[in-house]
């Protein structure tokens, strides 16, 4: 069954052919490291997840690079406003580089604990300047670049397909009102090169044939994408926000840089998390948790990760503690029905095939959970540990592990009364305590090593 992806370059869903034989190029926009990510930020990370596990589910060795934004990511997204790494590092006081550190530090715990296997290279803004002046450099000859007071941009008007991820209306947009051209030339113009207002101020700047300043925000993923990947790739992911400015200015320079079209074969974007309201989730709109927030208030991670997956990646999720309450109760559930299963068969081939249906029709995470939940009920079906083994290579539930329960200590001296009831060989009285543990919500089973307590 040959794997389809949806391509928003085509709006369609297409069967995914790579460039090489058996082997995906897959480049994710990484996060700004100015800040925690959100957990709106990591549902877009683990869809990528998922994307690169399925891929491997099909035999494909995947190569990922994603980048770590570290520098010249504005307040706003039309090349105006402070560098959000600039701004935070005036805030807390500290090194812009101390600062990208910490926050990326957090972010690979969390890739951890959510269970999202790393990307071969992470690759930072900072430690690839070298690479971005000469992407500029390159535009400049090709004549695609203008100076203007404060910094080099790329001019789209010489492009006519600019815009074509988005399907922006550009001639609509330049007409608009509200446009603020400045010295651009187009309102859809871009920064390659910023120059610094007052030398020394900035922690951040270099020189370059320009002027003393930073890279704009586009340029690291171009620069960065054809370093480790080529000039031409197979896969790039990201939040649908990118499509209608970061991903459509990354094809405009790759693509006239490089002269290579497309520049990116498939384009895949993940919907957003939101409110009850339907808003995106964010720092004014509210919603906003972190995964050690979520972890205070009793939510262990794999939840979340089992919650994202309950609805597909090209839909919106709506976010409220409730509703990851429910997804806690379903994947406490689903763990304690395979802890019971005994069974030592080969795959079953039909529920494997079933589920990758599901996961070859775009990624359709919400179905395979329920390929899942039919084999798990399925009395008669064979195979299930090692069906479930192989699923889970994409799930990334850990559904085979055992979860640790924290055993309140109630229930622990019951326990303990129970074993010295036992001891004295009071039978009625054990089988009493066991009914009451039963009762409150924890079932008791004597094994060879002792007697082990599992949460209902
Ligand atoms: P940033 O650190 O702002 O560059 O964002 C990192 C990633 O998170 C990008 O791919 C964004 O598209 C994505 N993103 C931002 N907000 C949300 C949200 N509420 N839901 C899902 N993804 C998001
Ligand atoms: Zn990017």
């Amino acid at each position: 069954m040959p794997l389809k992806i949806y391509n928003t370059l085509t709006r369609k869903k297409e069967i995914f052919k790579p460039l090489k034989k058996r082997r995906v190029g897959l480049y994710t926009c990484g996060p700004t490291v100015y800040w925690y990510q959100h957990i709106g930020n990591l549902r877009t990370y683990i869809f990528a997840d998922i994307l690169k596990r399925t891929l491997e589910f099909n035999n494909y060795k995947v190569k990922q690079i994603m980048n770590v934004t570290d520098v010249g990511h504005l307040t706003s997204d039309a090349d105006e406003g402070e560098d959000k790494m600039e701004k935070a590092a005036a805030k807390e006081g500290k090194k812009a580089k101390d600062i990208a550190n910490y926050y990326l530090k957090i972010f690979k715990q969390d890739f951890k604990k959510l269970n999202i296997s790393e990307p071969d290279v992470w690759c930072k803004a900072t430690e690839h300047i070298k690479e971005q002046i000469e992407l500029v450099k390159i535009l400049e000859k090709k004549g695609f670049t203008y100076k203007t007071s404060d910094g080099i941009y790329f001019d789209t008007s010489k492009l006519k397909d600019y815009g074509k991820l988005a399907k922006l209306n550009i001639k609509g947009l330049q007409e608009g009102k509200r446009v603020k051209v400045g010295e651009k030339k187009n309102k859809t113009d871009f920064a390659l090169w910023k120059f610094s207002e007052k030398l020394g101020v900035r922690q951040q700047e270099w020189d370059s044939p320009w002027g003393v300043g930073f890279p704009g925000w586009h340029i690291e993923c171009s620069a960065m994408s054809s370093k480790y990947l080529g000039k031409q790739f197979d896969i790039h992911t990201g939040g649908i926000d990118h499509i209608p400015i970061h991903h459509t200015n990354e094809i405009a320079q790759s693509e006239s840089a490089f002269r290579k079209k497309p520049w990116v074969k498939y384009w895949m974007h993940g919907a957003f998390l939101t409110n009850k309201k339907g808003d995106k989730i964010s720092k004014s709109k509210g919603g906003l948790y972190t995964i050690s927030e979520l972890e205070k208030e009793k939510f262990e991670p794999l939840i979340y990760r089992y919650f994202c997956l309950t609805t597909h990646y090209r839909k919106q999720l709506i976010f409220s503690l409730e509703n990851l309450e429910t997804a806690k109760n379903s994947y406490s559930r689903l763990k304690n029905l395979i802890s019971e299963i005994k069974d030592c068969g080969k795959i079953n081939k039909k529920y494997l095939k079933e589920f990758e249906k599901a996961m070859n029709g775009d990624l359709n995470t919400p179905n395979a959970l329920q390929v899942l939940w039919k084999l798990v009920r399925d009395k008669k079906a064979e195979g299930k540990i090692k069906t479930i083994e192989k699923m889970d290579e994409v799930f990334g539930l850990k559904l085979l592990e055992k979860e640790k329960v924290e055993v309140p200590v109630e229930i622990k001296k019951l326990v303990e009364e129970r074993n010295s009831a036992r001891k004295n060989k009071d039978w009625k009285k054990a089988d009493e305590i066991r009914e009451k543990i039963n009762k409150l919500g924890y079932i008791l089973e004597d094994t060879k090593e002792g007697s082990e307590v599992k949460k209902k």
